[in-house]
Parts: structure tokens; C-alpha cells; sequence
């Protein structure tokens, strides 16, 4: 799912539990169940295979990541922008995103054992192991569901 999703729904899981302790593993957890759920997203190509065709060509798939991550960012500020909880909603959602980050990080390296062995593991917790095979209307019906189940929840925090 794209990261403005992981991240929300990160935050609302995290601080639903109300005790980092528990929060912190959940949200990170989080990201792999949201990933097994149907889902389509843009195209990041050029990140995948950035060991090869290189930073510059990978500029634009960087800038969709980016904007894609504070766009849930800046959600969950407006949404909550005196919550005493703020910067552990905000620490819930950036754990939630750190699988996508691991996954980042093999695409640069491609030899780290570690990194290898949890990309396999992220790609095999999707439903579908080839992304195209689950339709455009079922994947974002799942992430808007998400998102706004998230973002009800944030509010009534
Ligand atoms: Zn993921």
C-alpha cells in the first residue's frame, strides 16, 4: 500500500493501544497486514532497480515516495495539531513505513543478507505476488476504506 496509508493507519493503531510499549511493534506489524490486503499503487520502477539505472534516473519515482509519506504527515498534523500525543502518532507512523524503507534500502545495496531476506518476506505477505493481478478499483477501495476508517479514529482520539 502507499505510504500515506502505512502511515495513518500506523498512527490510529499506535495510539488506539495508548501505551508505546505495545504501540511501537504494532504499528511496525501493522504494515505487513495492510500489505496483505489488495492493493494497487503508483509505480516506483525506477526506485526498484536504482542499483542499476542510478539516482538520477529515479529523481521523479523519489518525489512521488516523498510527497506520498508527508502527505500523510501533514494529514495526521491537521487533523491533531494540539494533541499532547502528536510526536508518538507521528513515531507510530513513521514505524509503520520502515518496511517500505528496509525494502529501499536492499534496492541500493541488493547484497545485504538481512535486507534480502526481508524484501522476500515483504513480497510474500502480498495476496497477489504480481501487483497487476488485483484490479485498480479493488486496491484503492481498500487503501480510501483505510484511510478514512484511520483518520475517524485519529479524530475521536
Ligand atoms: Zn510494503
Amino acid at each position: 500500500m502507499i505510504l500515506s496509508v502505512h502511515f495513518l493507519f500506523g498512527a490510529a493503531v499506535g495510539g488506539a493501544l495508548n501505551n508505546p510499549t505495545l504501540g511501537l511493534p504494532i504499528a511496525l506489524a501493522s504494515h505487513y497486514m495492510l500489505d496483505s490486503l489488495p492493493h494497487r499503487e503508483y509505480s516506483i520502477d525506477n526506485v526498484e532497480n536504482i542499483s542499476v539505472v542510478g539516482w538520477h534516473k529515479a529523481v521523479i519515482d523519489l518525489f512521488k515516495v516523498a510527497f506520498d509519506f508527508f502527505a500523510g504527515l501533514v494529514v495526521l498534523i491537521l487533523l491533531l495539531p494540539n494533541s499532547a500525543s502528536l510526536p508518538w502518532l507521528i513515531l507510530f507512523g513513521f514505524l509503520a513505513c520502515v518496511p517500505d524503507g528496509l525494502s529501499f534500502l536492499h534496492f541500493l545495496t541488493k547484497k545485504n543478507n538481512l535486507l534480502t531476506k526481508h524484501l522476500n518476506f515483504h513480497k510474500r505477505i502480498h495476496i497477489h505476488q504480481v501487483k497487476e493481478e488485483t484490479s485498480w478499483g479493488l486496491g484503492i477501495i481498500f487503501q480510501v476504506l483505510t484511510v478514512i476508517s484511520s483518520v475517524v479514529f485519529l479524530a475521536i482520539l
